[in-house]
């Protein structure tokens, strides 16, 4: 391995296909982030099925479906992740949602992000009391989001089987903010 090896939780090969995916695109939402945009990835139908493999190999490495029960994705792309995740289980997807969007009675976050501030919802009965959850989002960066996704999936009664994202911004942190959970990234950059 050379120190241009991608690098991730699930092994240089899926780092790499990760990191093919990924477009960076400087000064975008604001002057100064590299925004990691992985649409490519997306659009990529044997790549992102990789991604989605990977997780899942990560996730019930026997292949017994023991690990969740139902997948929570993080508005918006982390929705792309989540349902393709959860299809390729066999179970549900919870949407955690930004502000104002779900239309029942709703559990609420805030949080700073790299770029602003936000707040995350979810239906309070949008879990099962015990219900182990994966959550998974696109990217961690400062870990706000994943946080305050991972305290609402647990106000609403569910259990955090894990975390996954496709790519963490290792120098904002997020894992450690996040510890003593547990991360898996499939990239780290
Ligand atoms: P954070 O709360 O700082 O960990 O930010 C993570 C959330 O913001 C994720 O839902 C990402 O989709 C998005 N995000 C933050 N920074 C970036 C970035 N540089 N590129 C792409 N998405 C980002």
């Amino acid at each position: 391995m050379t120190d241009e090896t991608p690098r991730g939780d699930s092994g240089p090969e899926l780092a790499a296909v990760v990191a093919a995916g990924t477009v960076d695109v400087p000064d975008f939402p604001k002057p100064g982030i590299v925004f990691k945009d992985l649409m490519p990835l997306f659009a990529d139908g044997a790549a992102f099925r990789r991604v989605i493999d990977g997780i899942l190999a990560h996730h019930r490495p026997d292949g017994r479906s023991d690990g969740f029960d139902v997948v929570a994705g993080v508005e918006a792309r982390g929705f792309v992740v989540a349902a393709a995740v959860a299809y390729a289980a066999g179970c549900g997807v919870v949407p955690v949602r930004k502000a104002g969007k779900l239309p029942r009675k709703a559990l609420s976050a805030s949080y700073e992000l790299e770029y602003g501030e936000a707040t995350l919802e979810v239906h309070e009965d949008a879990f099962i009391a015990g219900q182990r959850v994966l959550v998974v989002d696109d990217v961690l960066a400062t870990g706000g989001t994943a946080g305050a996704a991972l305290e609402l999936v647990e106000r609403a009664g569910g259990t955090v089987a894990g975390f996954t994202v496709l790519m963490e911004l290792a120098f904002l942190k997020g894992r450690e903010r996040l510890s003593p959970r547990t991360v898996h990234a499939l990239l780290t950059v």
